[in-house]
């Protein structure tokens, strides 16, 4: 934070607003020293004082803070930033969803293959083989289901009718033909079925 935009800011709406220093400190119940110090850049408004003063100034927090009033196109502005960084955040979010469904499938078939083969060739006991076989099957479905949990949540799928872009039910995905991440799926905006793409923004 800029202490010296901070202090000229509140010194130019003490001023514009016909307070003295002393004026200004008498209404916050402080010291004129403490408003001066302000004014100089050498300390900010703590939390008690920033939300008083934006009453008798009739600004903002964030205005005070950033030592400048924003006009309403500033705030549109900032507002979009803000809507972009989200929009950033979320698609990183996704993009390490997706690598982690790659993860996930690659272990389960690095795990349950030889299981499988294991279980089929070497001599064992039955019961173990059956255990084997079964147990690793129902590691292999949880782990494909928490794939498909991944795959449906992160991103969107783009529809190559009308462009829709949308998430899908759990269902609709589990049960859907796929090629990799294209699934054939009825869009909810257009309701024709086709090959859609994931997309992650
Ligand atoms: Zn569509």
């Amino acid at each position: 934070m800029d202490y010296e935009k901070i202090g000229n800011f509140i010194a130019e709406e003490r001023k514009a607003k016909k307070l003295t220093q002393a004026k200004l400190a008498e209404k916050l119940s402080v010291s004129e020293k403490t408003v001066s110090k302000w004014e100089n850049g050498r300390g900010i408004p703590d939390t008690e004082n920033l939300p008083k003063l934006c009453e008798i100034f009739d600004i903002s927090i964030n205005e005070i803070l950033n030592g400048e009033r924003f006009s309403s196109e500033d705030y549109k502005i900032k507002a979009e930033e803000k809507l972009l960084e989200l929009q950033r955040q979320k698609t990183e979010g996704d993009k390490r969803l997706l690598n982690m469904e790659i993860v996930i499938g690659v272990i389960c078939l690095t795990f349950y293959l030889p299981i499988l083969l294991l279980a089929a060739y070497l001599d064992m006991p039955v019961w173990l083989k059956i255990t084997l076989i079964v147990g690793g099957f129902i590691v292999f479905i949880v782990a494909k289901l928490f794939a498909i949990r991944i795959e449906q949540k992160a991103g969107y799928y783009l529809c190559e009718k009308c462009n829709h872009k949308y998430v899908p039910k759990f269902n609709q995905v589990l049960w859907s033909m796929h090629v990799n991440r294209t699934r054939y799926m009825k869009c909810p905006n257009c309701k024709k079925r086709s090959w859609q793409k994931k997309v992650v923004k």
